[in-house]
């Protein structure tokens, strides 16, 4: 028997945050963005401003908001300065409340954390914001980022919806292919990009927004810092990362690069011109045909950036040819010789960097390191979603020899593991217990895994390599024109899923079976047992819902209310 909590509503609320129809809430919110879009592109700019208003105001909004920053987004369980987390239905439709009746805004400082830099020693600074600030940098996003969308430039990849790494990694292959004259490059980085941008400039650059004033507020809202004592440090540069805002404003103030160097497109979208960019974020590539141009491109870039407040870090960019190759966004981009087989005399090779490698073994060495001593079906819950994670972001690349170092690699430490775990036993004792032909599409007996549970580590060697589709020229989600073609897109999503759950969601037509939007907002996915398991439901096909996981507490709380007024 549950307690339920005294007559103060939270029965109510936690009723309210169940009863939401998702379906039309996230229709109620896109059509306003395509709205806001549609005018952004006619140039009708008081249209603009009256709709991104009523965005501001508008209760799915709201919803939505409170839904991604309290389920989806990574700082979900980080508290801000007030710390406050936001767990429950009850509280969540309590924050939809609030956030409707505040008035007027009082942004708080951020909490200063330091988080270790993926693979490496050192610290990285993020600025967490209250929860209430959150939803409400989610509120305005969506009023702001539609307007942009329309005008934002093609090249520019990072932190956009529809847009991710692969299409701007692809977008290098094709542009550095050994048959074309771009071959000389500019790898540049911006000293703390999210650090120095120009408040005054930025805001100048957003113009007259209607949540412009609060964007101000965050932006000047400082940050705490220090356990206990907390001491406020003032912001006068940047946008703090952390925010859920600070990538669309980074973008914003980044807008614009293309045309500072003079990339110029053909009415089909294909680069014309001397020169080409790739952006993600602060993270960009100028490819230029000589190297007088590169060292030109650079001075156009510095002066460029200058205008925003800042700077080329003189240490870390470097002009390179393409037979020397970079490393953009953990891909390693280089020209190999290959007289016999290429025309040209070389072939493009895009391969996982040896930076990423290095870290994706560092995070691995750790996991085992902590893992000593656990039982195999712990390992394998920790060890397979990276493995899986990291295999899909570079199978889009030429992997399959590094694939298969990294899998060898991990059998020497799965023996250790063993060994470490059983001290005393037998090698033949050892192969008996930990490996066999446990996946059964696959014809090879050295998978390690349980004869328990048949749970067994992935292996990446298994993960075929898959050419990434570019997303293409300007598209944007938020156009109205487009539906067809990003229904089609988010489908493809479903190849990056476990062997075990794409079918379910290729039946599911890529829909969570509970909320009816689709599964690939980011957040964990649940199998859900039509008929529990407790009343003899199966693992068949037939009884499996592939649904997000707070839809599936939902399925099973409200189930439980309902059993309880029985
Ligand atoms: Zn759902």
């Amino acid at each position: 028997m549950r307690v339920q909590s005294p007559a103060n509503g939270t029965e109510g609320h936690s009723n309210a945050w169940n009863a939401v129809n998702w379906r039309k809430v996230e229709r109620n919110v896109r059509n306003l963005r395509q709205r806001i879009f549609r005018a952004s592109k006619e140039g009708d700019h008081r249209k603009v401003r009256s709709l991104q208003k009523l965005m501001l105001r508008s209760y799915a909004n709201a919803l939505l908001s409170v839904r991604r920053v309290t389920q989806v987004n990574m700082g979900k369980n980080t508290p801000g300065v007030d710390k406050l987390v936001v767990k429950t239905p009850e509280t969540r439709s309590e924050l939809v409340d609030q956030m409707r009746n505040y008035q007027p805004w009082k942004a708080k400082p951020a909490r200063r954390v330091y988080i270790p830099k993926a693979g490496g020693k050192k610290l990285r600074p993020l600025s967490i914001p209250t929860i209430h600030d959150r939803v409400m940098q989610a509120i305005v996003k969506n009023a702001l980022e539609p307007y942009w969308e329309a005008r934002f430039e093609p090249a520019s990849y990072g932190f956009r919806p529809g847009r991710s790494c692969h299409d701007a990694i692809v977008k290098t292959h094709l542009i550095s292919c050994p048959n074309r004259r771009k071959k000389w490059v500019l790898d540049a980085d911006i000293e703390g990009a999210f650090d120095n941008i120009d408040h005054e400039k930025l805001l100048e650059i957003i113009g007259p927004f209607p949540a412009r004033e609060l964007i101000r507020q965050w932006l000047k809202a400082g940050y705490m810092e220090g356990e206990g004592t907390f001491l406020l440090q003032r912001t006068e540069t940047g946008t703090a990362q952390g925010g859920v805002i600070s990538p669309l404003l980074a973008n914003i103030a980044l807008h614009g690069l293309e045309r500072a160097l003079g990339v110029r497109y053909d009415n089909a979208g294909t680069i014309r011109g001397p020169r080409a960019v790739v952006r993600y974020a602060d993270d960009f590539v100028v490819f230029c045909e000589s190297k007088e141009d590169t060292e030109a491109a650079r001075r156009d870039v510095k002066d460029w950036l200058a205008t925003r407040g800042l700077r080329l870090s003189e240490a870390k960019t470097r002009t390179v040819h393409l037979t020397e190759g970079f490393d953009f966004l953990g891909f390693n981009i280089r020209h190999y010789r290959a007289p016999k087989t290429a025309r040209s005399g070389y072939k493009l090779l895009i391969k996982p960097s040896k930076e990423s490698v290095r870290k994706l073994k560092e995070r691995l060495r750790q996991e085992w390191m902590k893992l000593k001593g656990c039982n195999i079906i712990a390992l394998l819950k920790k060890l397979n979603p990276i493995l899986r994670g990291w295999a899909n972001y570079f199978r889009i690349g030429v992997s399959k020899e590094i694939f298969s170092a990294i899998d060898r690699w991990m059998f020497q430490r799965c023996v250790r593991y063993v060994k470490f775990s059983h001290p005393k036993k037998s090698w033949r004792w050892y192969c008996s217990k930990y490996w066999g032909k446990f996946n059964p599409q696959r014809d090879d007996r050295w998978v390690f895994g349980d004869k328990g549970t048949g749970g067994y580590l992935l292996r990446l060697g298994w993960i075929s390599i898959k050419r990434h589709v570019l997303v293409k020229g300007r598209a944007s989600p938020d156009d109205p024109t487009l539906k067809e073609y990003w229904l089609k897109r988010q489908k493809r999503k479903i190849h990056d899923l476990p062997t075990k759950l794409k079918s379910l969601a290729r039946s599911q037509k890529g829909l969570c079976a509970h909320c009816k939007t689709t599964l690939f907002n980011g957040e964990e996915l649940h199998k859900h047992h039509y008929r529990p398991k407790s009343e003899g439901g199966t693992e068949e096909h037939t009884n499996l819902r592939l649904v997000h996981l707070f839809c599936h507490q939902q399925i099973h709380k409200t189930k439980r209310v309902a059993k309880d007024a029985v």
